[in-house]
């Protein structure tokens, strides 16, 4: 079977990381690519080779396409695996690397771009049958029209950015007299932000939980589920703790949105690892959006399904067959991920710098996957992510008990990080029955 000698991992920080370990496991050279900023970074040390593309400014080092594309002709690279967010969801990064014979490690340069744009996202959705928000079937642009669907769908709605993303371009209109000001704010803002002012509107949900499908596709119509994941614990819409499975899903109902969503995205002819995000209400799952990449919380599902995602994706892209088939998928256990950010744990305000010494947590039902170690230096170009910390029990009780445990032991001195901020929260009544939404931790942040 035919399998790629050299991959250049277009990304830094604990993904690189991950990206190599699977690599080595595959027997495959790798390439490391790195900004003057990260030339101490340990995926820099740990590469078979490294190339410096760019200086400290990701724009022009993790985002140079043609830095990237020299560096993979340097070294003979014959494939690219770009991690998450950089140029994860480049469409026209992964149709340069096809116009140069390399691969890229990850879906269709059109289904990048489909699943890119969330009006044609939530089109192709619900045409392949998967649950969406009730809402616009495409773009809105005047009041009258935005008014006629909202009184349709009733208050409250949301305006959202077709090009939207990290959750900006939203507006949610409570009344009909809101319509015009949200519509015309979320306009221009997605026009500031991303430099396209389509947007559309849905049904406002206002205790929704985020649940997430993790997928597998072989890219010639088979397809399989690899469970949920709930990432309802969320700070201005980026993730804090993960869990799989979700405390809130049945086993019918995991099989059954599961089943929904494999089906689909067979259907699509999708390629490599992705990722279908739902609202979930009273029972109802309703899609936003999907991830056409490896996702920062996938190792929750990585520990409950016996699943190497890295591995699948790189196999997938070479052109073998998924390694498992859904009814070897079984989902064991629980597992709960934190993401250890170098942020202050009370104003989240970003704290770069040197780690004097370094603790990670060890033992039984433990992860981590991290690419700092004592001694560096945490650049303050980049996101604040430093580590994630894994960890499984055989039940949920198990799982929170055990990350009590690990989140004593873990050391990071140095710098601030959120460690503090999950040993406090693993005490908390809701966290610890898993009743929370997606609002829960900023109103106990005292955030609203
Ligand atoms: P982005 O790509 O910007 O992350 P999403 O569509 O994934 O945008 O939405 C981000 C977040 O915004 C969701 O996780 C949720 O908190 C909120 N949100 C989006 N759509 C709705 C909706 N219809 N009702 C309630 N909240 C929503």
């Amino acid at each position: 079977m035919p399998m790629f000698k050299k991959v250049l991992i277009a990304n830094r920080g604990e993904i690189a990381l991950r990206i190599l370990r699977a690599c080595k496991e595959l027997g495959i050279s790798t390439v490391a690519v790195h900004s003057t900023a990260d030339a101490d970074a340990m995926h820099v040390r740990l590469a078979d080779e490294s190339v410096c593309i760019g200086p400290a400014s990701a724009t022009h080092s993790y985002l140079n396409i043609p830095s990237i594309l020299a560096a993979c002709e340097i070294t003979g690279a014959d494939a690219v695996h770009p991690g998450y967010g950089f140029l994860s969801e480049n469409a026209r990064f992964a149709r340069i690397l096809e116009e140069h014979n390399i691969t890229f490690i990850g879906p269709s340069a059109h289904h990048i771009e489909i699943m890119g744009d969330k009006i044609q996202a939530k089109l192709t959705a619900k045409e392949l049958g998967i649950p969406v928000v009730p809402g616009s079937d495409g773009g809105v642009t005047s009041d009258v029209e935005a008014r006629k669907i909202a009184a349709e769908i009733g208050y409250p709605v949301i305006i959202k950015a077709a090009s939207g993303g990290g959750g900006r371009g939203m507006k949610v209109a409570k009344t009909e007299a809101e319509v015009g000001t949200a519509l015309s704010t979320a306009r221009s803002e997605a026009k500031a932000a991303f430099g396209d002012d389509a947007v559309y509107i849905e049904k406002y949900l206002g205790k929704p939980r985020h649940i997430e499908i993790q997928v597998l596709g072989d890219g010639k119509g088979g397809a399989i589920h690899l469970g949920d994941r709930d990432c309802s614990l969320q700070r201005r819409h980026q993730k804090v703790w993960e869990e799989a499975t979700s405390p809130a899903v049945t086993p019918e109902q995991r099989a059954e949105i599961g089943g929904i969503v494999a089906d689909a995205i067979a259907k699509m002819k999708y390629s490599g690892a992705g990722t279908i995000e739902f609202l979930y209400e009273n029972g109802e799952f309703y899609f936003i959006e999907m991830n056409t990449r490896l996702q920062v919380e996938h190792p929750v599902t990585e520990r409950i399904t016996n699943m190497d995602l890295v591995y699948e994706q790189i196999r997938i892209a070479a052109g073998h067959p998924i390694s498992a088939k859904q009814e070897d998928i079984t989902f064991f256990g629980h597992a709960i991920e934190v993401r250890i950010n170098a942020e202050d744990p009370e104003t989240f305000a970003p704290s770069p710098g040197r780690i004097s010494f370094y603790h990670p947590a060890g033992g039984v039902g433990v992860r981590v996957d991290s690419g700092v170690y004592q001694g560096y230096n945490i650049p303050p170009y980049y996101d604040s992510l430093i580590g994630k910390l894994i960890v499984h029990g055989r039940t949920r009780e198990e799982c929170l008990q055990r990350l009590r445990r690990a989140l004593g032991e873990f050391v990071v001195d140095g710098v601030k990080t959120t460690l503090p901020l999950f040993r406090r929260l693993i005490e908390e009544e809701d966290v610890i029955t898993g009743n929370y939404d997606i609002h829960w931790l900023e109103k106990y942040l005292g955030m609203k």
